[in-house]
């Protein structure tokens, strides 16, 4: 077996080889002070230092004011599906919801248990083939924010420009923070799950203004409350603490490369290479609106099941895996996030070109 091939899991997803490496080393023996990186208490000042530097690198590389604060929790992305309106929105109030998509619907579906759900748009009609413009929708004036998925890692499609609203925003950015430059300062609350593109599973950044923090009603349980875990720089119980510390390797890692703008470049570049073949031939057909493109998550089609069951199998065998689609969209998918190297894409590009002279 080679020592490594192209990894095109939609998450958890490839890593820097480098930062699994370093993660290698550290788990046995962490800064050679005779203990193993996962054996350190969470209280010990060797392992303090490594979250405070992860959350200063988040906030550099996202240019985040000192007004929002950076929580690392857990429970995964889909435990800020309830924690959103659990903390943001009491009982008889509303959040607004554009569905795009599975993470979309889970969203509202959670929203909806604890609060009161408007969906202003849906693209569910045309399989969450494309994203909203902000004129395709209208957010009701008692709604107090408008939440959106900015990447739809399942069915590739990513808002190219945010929404804008007279109301605050909330965005679940599971698959594509740190992909791209943005001002947070029309959003509440951002959050993502790291195992897309910025680590491991296990642990799921928050980054909210602080002045939201006292809004959660008075009978939610400690641990729901954000408030809990800002008061303790995320420390209040024992954080997911391995994950934490390859999210901080992970923002070195892209910190050297250039920070989000220099990566921006090379995933506009990567995405690129996928969409101008899927655009050059009729035998492989792109799922999303060109307008709607996603840069991390290329969805395609081939002419038949059949053939796509094919071109997974025969990718695979050539180094080239993980191009199943999600069970709910069938297909191909290409998950090419930051740390997903070019050459990975151009190997990519060459095998469809063959496969197509070969089956079309
Ligand atoms: C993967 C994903 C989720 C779910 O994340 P979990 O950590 O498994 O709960 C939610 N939203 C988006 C956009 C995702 O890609």
């Amino acid at each position: 077996m080679p020592d490594r091939i192209y990894n095109f899991s939609p998450g958890p997803a490839t890593l820097p080889q480098e930062v699994l490496a370093q993660a290698a080393k550290d788990i046995v023996n962490y800064n050679n002070i005779g203990i193993g990186l996962i054996e350190l208490s969470h209280r010990s000042k060797a392992f303090m230092e490594v979250a405070q530097e992860a959350e200063s690198l988040i906030r550099e590389l996202m240019s985040i004011p000192e007004n929002y604060k950076i929580l690392f929790l857990q429970g995964g992305a889909s435990t800020q599906f309830a924690m959103v309106p659990l903390n943001l929105l009491a009982p008889d109030k509303k959040g607004t919801y554009l569905n795009t998509g599975t993470w979309a619907k889970k969203a509202i579906k959670e929203a909806s248990i604890v609060a009161k759900a408007q969906v202003a748009y849906s693209s569910e009609d045309s399989s969450f083939d494309h994203v909203p413009s902000d004129g395709d929708y209208t957010v009701d004036d008692d709604s107090e924010y408008l939440y959106f998925v900015s990447n739809n890692t399942i069915y590739g499609t990513q808002f190219a420009q945010f929404p804008k609203s007279d109301k605050m925003l909330v965005s679940d950015m599971s698959s594509d923070i740190l992909s791209r430059p943005f001002d947070i300062s029309p959003f509440g609350l951002v959050f993502a799950g790291a195992q897309k593109n910025m680590g491991p599973a296990g642990v799921t950044v928050v980054i909210i203004r602080d002045d939201l923090l006292d809004r959660a009603p008075e009978n939610l349980p400690t641990m729901f409350r954000y408030k809990t875990h800002a008061d303790k720089g995320s420390m209040f119980n024992t954080p997911p603490c391995f994950a934490i510390y390859v999210v901080g390797l992970v923002a070195k890692w892209l910190k050297k490369q250039g920070g989000v703008q220099a990566i921006e470049k090379i995933n506009r570049e990567k995405a690129a290479l996928l969409y101008d073949m899927i655009d050059s031939t009729e035998f492989y057909k792109g799922h999303a609106r060109k307008d709607s493109r996603s840069l991390m998550n290329v969805t395609f089609n081939l002419p038949t099941p059949e053939l796509e069951a094919k071109f997974i199998k025969e990718a695979s065998e050539n180094g080239l895996d993980g191009l199943k689609g999600h069970r709910s969209i069938g297909g191909c998918r290409a998950s090419i996030y930051n740390a997903f190297p070019k050459q990975g894409v151009v190997d990519l590009v060459d095998f469809m070109k063959e496969f197509e002279r070969k089956n079309g």
